[in-house]
């Protein structure tokens, strides 16, 4: 059965009331016309019964009055008493309790309960009948006496109480937040969000305490405004075409979702609202409205775009990163000086070069160029022209080559150039377009000339190492010889014979001779040392810093594979700390006894990695030998003594000490360049070679890199890091996992600026 309309029963429900209202104030008698038809029935049964009593009272029939009086008592039940009285005053006859309920003074007028009509004899006042009527409810008060006011205030008194109860109920029927249990409505209320329902019209029917807070009005305010009213603006993002949600939760009858608009608050500020909508259903299934429901997305919005912007910023700082990496690549691969690759960028490519041309059977050519007395241009005209006549050769040297990288600044004032696919022919040519170029140039009114070696691969050199050495080995026939000259490995089979025993290359004997070393390919050699720079960065900064120390005393006392190997021992000679616990290796303060045996267990990993890693005799002969003292050490018997240990070990012993003294370490603080002289020559004889602590000291003025402090803070890297790591592991919110990469990348990027100025500055 389908149920009457709210507003259908409302309105019945008043019409009864007014019908009610009258009905109560009809029984008690306050419709005037009624009262004054009672009170004229009244006036008119007076006056019969008067002109009855005159009738009688002409006749002088007393008993017939004193009859009639009590006849008219037993029929009429509204008369209570009747009296008939002479003008005098005195009650002649009566019927019912008159005599003592009778009110009325002789001169007081009539009411509508006591009526006194006259009975006339002739035209003389025979005397009055007294009638008194039973008193209604509200006879004799103001209310009779003006019965339109008292009607009107009483039915609007009694509607307006009656009215207002019924439509608190009815109201209260009306208003869903009202019928809502309490326990539902305070769920509604603490619910975060907002929530509004909806009639089809889109009239707020219940919204809940989030939402009106939102607005800053009571809930109350909100009711029965339509929703579109509201201070809404759709979003750029939202809604689709059909406008707001609800409206198209009411056009479809299908849940609507994550729709974003703003609206502003009651301070003004506009709040992002991701809004959804589902129909709402009557018992019938009619639709009747929509459930609303609005979450605050603001801070999650603003927090997104912060996001947003970190990850931007982060990704900007990687292709920063990316770009400075490149360049501290290519800075890392140069000579300050010269801009041609380093030794051990050069050492790289030439392995590379090598085998590329060994697998496809071409030549490769390597030119070994040297400057002629250059040491006498240092001393005559300065070491800043010195420095030019460097940067200049070393022009010259890349003029016109494609292959640029393949021109390395070798040592000091040598360069070695690697040729791929070009035979001894033609490289003699190069050879002597370069020495005639550097005869030629002006070097600022000083002349410089270059002595040069040429061989190629096809000479017989079985590795990349002993083709240099070929060159090298013609180099120096070449300054034999005269000077600025180029000399061919092939032409000079005589003159390499008769070397004399003065010439570097001779003074070590080692068990591999000059003849290169094949078996340290160089990856191998950077493999090792990145790794050690992962645990240890210090230790591997230290490592290069001595193998640039021994390469700059070792040109003038090895051949060019001799020194290679050396170069290989200086920068592995600590591989061992990989194998010592962190507790250990990175203590700040002083180490103990014990910890001091693990320290030293260091040299054997050493040599056991060395070992495993590479089939050379002379790099494990150097790690086993360096620490070995010149004088002999007591503790040590196994050790060799004097020249019995290798040449390359003995300069490493003196570099690796130099370099120690020179830079800060947890148990001392750096000595001066001048103080490590002085030690080392102190400990000349005993310790070190006395003859090499001099050349070593000798080649200090130019080759040996100052001591240059960490330009950046490794420590502040190394403990955002740890922050970083923790913070992964603790589920750290996603924003303040950003802002820690940030950081890194930060402080990552400004160790790699001033890296980049340093280098620029070298
Ligand atoms: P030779 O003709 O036999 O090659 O004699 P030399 O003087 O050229 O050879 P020596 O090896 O005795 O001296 C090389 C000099 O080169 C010693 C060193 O002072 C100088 N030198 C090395 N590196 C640099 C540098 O970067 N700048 C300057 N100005 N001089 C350097
Ligand atoms: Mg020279
Ligand atoms: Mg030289």
């Amino acid at each position: 059965m389908r149920m009457v309309s709210a507003t259908t029963r409302v309105t019945l429900g008043l019409i009864c009331l007014v019908i009610s209202v009258w009905l109560v104030s009809y029984l008690l008698g306050m419709f005037p016309d009624n009262l004054a038809e009672r009170t004229e029935g009244r006036v008119k049964l007076s006056e019969n019964i008067a002109l009855n009593c005159s009738l009688f009272a002409t006749r002088n029939d007393l008993p017939m009055i004193e009859e009639s009086l009590r006849k008219l008592l037993e029929r009429n039940s509204d008369v209570l008493s009747a009296g008939i009285r002479r003008p005098s005053g005195e009650l002649l006859m009566f019927a019912g309790p008159h005599d003592t309920q009778w009110t009325l003074k002789l001169l007081d007028k009539s009411n509508a309960t006591q009526m006194r009509v006259p009975i006339l004899e002739g035209q003389h006042l025979w005397g009055n009948v007294e009638l008194r009527f039973r008193e209604r409810p509200g006879e004799n008060t103001w209310v009779r006496k003006y019965p339109l006011l008292g009607l009107g205030i009483f039915t609007n008194a009694v509607t307006f109480i009656l009215f207002f109860l019924y439509l608190r109920g009815v109201l209260r029927h009306m208003d869903p937040t009202k019928v809502i249990p309490r326990r539902v409505r305070q769920t509604l209320d603490s619910m975060a969000g907002g929530l509004l329902v909806l009639d089809t019209e889109q009239r707020i029917l219940l919204a809940n305490q989030a939402f009106a807070d939102t607005l800053g009005v009571p809930v109350e305010e909100t009711l029965g405004r339509k929703v579109s009213d509201l201070p809404f603006a759709i979003d750029k993002e939202g809604p689709p075409a059909g406008g707001f949600a609800w409206e198209r939760a009411i056009a479809t009858g299908e849940a609507q979702f994550g729709d974003i608009m703003t609206l502003r608050d009651k301070d003004g500020q506009s709040r992002l609202l991701k809004v959804s909508a589902a129909p709402v259903q009557g018992d019938d299934g009619r639709l009747r409205g929509a459930m609303v429901s609005f979450d605050d997305v603001t801070q999650l919005r603003a927090q997104q775009e912060e996001l947003r912007g970190m990850l931007q910023k982060l990704s900007h700082s990687r292709d920063e990163i990316e770009r400075q990496n490149l360049e501290l690549e290519r800075l890392a691969s140069r000579d300050a000086l010269t801009g041609c690759l380093n030794r051990r960028a050069f050492f790289r490519e030439f392995d590379r070069v090598w085998n590329t041309a060994g697998a496809s059977a071409r030549p490769v050519a390597c030119i070994m160029v040297d400057l002629d007395h250059f040491k006498r241009i240092n001393d005559v005209h300065g070491h800043q022209l010195g420095d030019f006549v460097l940067q200049r050769t070393a022009e010259i040297l890349r003029d016109g080559r494609a292959e640029a990288d393949m021109v390395c600044r070798y040592g000091g004032e040598e360069f070695c150039l690697l040729l791929p696919d070009m035979g001894i022919e033609q490289a003699a040519v190069v050879g002597d377009r370069i020495r005639r170029a550097v005869e030629a140039t002006d070097f600022q009114g000083v002349p410089v000339t270059a002595s040069i070696g040429v061989s190629v691969r096809e000479l017989g050199a079985s590795n990349a190492n002993e083709l240099i050495d070929q060159a090298d080995k013609c180099l120096y026939v070449a300054k034999r010889q005269g000077r600025n000259r180029v000399v061919r490995y092939d032409m000079a089979a005589k003159q390499l014979a008769e070397r004399p025993a003065t010439e570097r290359g001779t003074a070590s004997a080692t068990p591999n001779g000059s003849a290169g070393d094949p078996s340290i390919p160089f990856n191998a050699v950077a493999a090792l040392l990145s790794a050690l720079a992962y645990r240890d960065q210090a230790t591997a900064d230290h490592a290069r810093r001595v193998a640039d120390l021994c390469v700059g005393m070792s040109r003038r006392l090895m051949s060019s594979s001799e020194s290679y190997t050396l170069e290989v021992a200086a920068l592995l000679h600590d591989i061992g700390k990989i194998g010592v616990p962190d507790s250990i290796l990175l203590k700040p303060g002083k180490l103990t006894s014990d910890e001091w045996q693990v320290m030293d267990s260091q040299h054997k990993i050493g040599l056991e990695i060395l070992a495993a890693s590479f089939s050379s005799t002379a790099l494990s002969d150097i790690i086993r030998a360096y620490r070995a003292w010149y004088g002999g050490d007591a503790r040590h018997p196994d050790l060799p003594s004097g020249t019995a240990i290798p040449l390359a070990a003995r300069i490493l012993a003196i570099a690796d000490a130099f370099d120690a003294i020179t830079n800060r370490n947890p148990y001392r603080e750096p000595m001066t360049r001048e103080q490590a002289i002085a030690e080392l020559r102190r400990s000349a004889g005993r310790q070190f070679d006395p003859e090499l602590v001099e050349q070593f000291i000798a080649s200090l003025d130019l080759g040996a890199p100052a001591v240059v402090a960490s330009p950046y803070d490794s420590g502040r890297i190394a403990n955002i890091a740890a922050r970083l790591e923790a913070a992964t592991r603790n589920d750290t919110d996603i924003g303040s996992l950003v802002r820690l990469t940030n950081e890194l990348v930060e402080v990552c990027q400004s160790a790699q600026r001033s890296l980049l100025t340093n280098k620029r500055n070298e």
